[in-house]
């Protein structure tokens, strides 16, 4: 027996081709009438196309959100709130843009609508990681999980095959965890191998053909089922090296995720081989780690720390912040394991 507490979290998900139109009766069915709509500079036409859409319920276009939620980025934004009276925030675009619109939210208490258009899987969760002067801090806060998240597989069509590949492994990334955490239940394994199993399938399509509307949708579908496990139970060991490379390194956040998911996986399957045993089937692979670097390899991942542009240099200091602050981990942490992990994943080396 594996004994568990499970608490489901109360969110409005609507799922679909075409479904952005809805973003308008989400409004009134909230009663909301002055929304901030939130974007990237990248995705600004996205938000000005959203703004004329909903009218006289849009009061505004902030497009300035940025990778790791940076604090002054976000009282940037909370000017803006201030200065139209925002009732909402309508937040359009990858994890970056989501967690602005949880920055504000929990500065504000305003409702948020996530419309997300990347795999990262933020939507789904109340966590929210926040940069300020080099260093990136993460709380759970149920004030910051998103009221509604409108999926659009339309929007998904954009986002190229590239990155496609790393945000589908950052979503994968949080159900590999999902199923060996310490606060596991059987709901959340179900879902986490529903996910994985889901953009299995999807990437390797979109890979060849960006455009196939049925694999977006199942990457969608997983993308969703892999942040819902994040924003049920607990992580470990990789999360941690990823948000210490990119909060205190500064690496690229989907990347990081792809490059380091099957060696912190490999690092765990001595202690959790089990849990990890649906990921090595969903792989047909003789290992999970295995499964997930052959098929990174495949889909012409990054597979290196390089690559991305870590130093060399830089990896015993990034083993001692991730040493620092002890947390839970199936397989006892040990500075020199870590820093072998850190090796492999620097020059691409085989998990073992
Ligand atoms: P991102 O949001 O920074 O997006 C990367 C780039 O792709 C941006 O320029 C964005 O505008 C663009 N983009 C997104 N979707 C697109 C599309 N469909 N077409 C064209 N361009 C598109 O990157 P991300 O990987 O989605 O999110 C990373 C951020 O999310 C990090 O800051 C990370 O910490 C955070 N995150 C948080 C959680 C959480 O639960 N708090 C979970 C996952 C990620």
């Amino acid at each position: 027996m594996y004994p568990f507490v499970y608490q489901a979290l109360s969110q409005r998900v609507v799922f679909g081709s075409g479904t952005i139109d809805q973003v308008g009766d989400e409004l009134a069915r909230m009663e909301l009438t002055k929304a901030l709509v939130l974007t990237t500079p990248q995705q600004e036409e996205t938000g000005r196309q959203m703004v004329s859409a909903l009218g006289n319920r849009a009061a505004g276009l902030f497009a300035g959100a940025a990778m790791h939620t940076p604090v002054e980025v976000t009282e940037e934004a909370l000017k803006q709130v201030e200065a139209i009276g925002a009732d909402c925030v309508v937040a359009i675009g990858g994890g970056s843009t989501t967690g602005l619109g949880k920055a504000i939210a929990l500065r504000t208490d305003l409702p948020q609508i996530v419309i997300p258009t990347s795999y990262a899987g933020s939507e789904a969760t109340p966590i929210l990681g926040e940069t300020k002067e080099g260093a990136k801090t993460t709380q759970r806060s149920m004030g910051v999980l998103p009221e509604v998240i409108i999926y659009d597989v339309d929007l998904t069509m954009s986002l190229p095959a590239k990155m496609t590949v790393t945000s589908g492994l950052n979503a994968i990334a949080h159900s590999v965890e999902g199923l060996y955490t310490k606060d596991r239940n059987p709901i959340i394994s179900i879902l986490a191998q529903e996910g994985i199993a889901a953009l299995a399938r999807a990437l390797p399509v979109i890979h060849h053909r960006p455009d196939d509307a049925q694999a977006r949708s199942d990457a969608l579908y997983g993308a969703w089922a892999c942040g819902t496990v994040l924003g049920a139970v607990g992580m470990a060991l990789h999360h941690k090296i990823c948000h210490v490379l990119g909060g205190s390194f500064d690496l690229p956040h989907a990347e990081t995720h792809t490059v380091v998911l099957a060696h912190a996986t490999a690092y765990n399957e001595r202690a959790v081989a089990r849990e990890l045993a649906p990921v090595a089937d969903i792989f047909q692979s003789e290992s999970a780690a295995s499964g997930l670097w052959s098929f990174a390899r495949r889909l012409d991942a990054p597979m290196t720390l390089a690559e991305l542009g870590m130093k060399q240099s830089d990896l015993d200091r990034a083993a001692e912040i991730m040493m620092s602050n002890p947390y839970w981990n199936p397989q006892p942490l040990a500075k020199e394991d870590l820093r072998g992990l850190l090796d492999d994943a620097f020059f691409g080396r085989a998990p073992g």
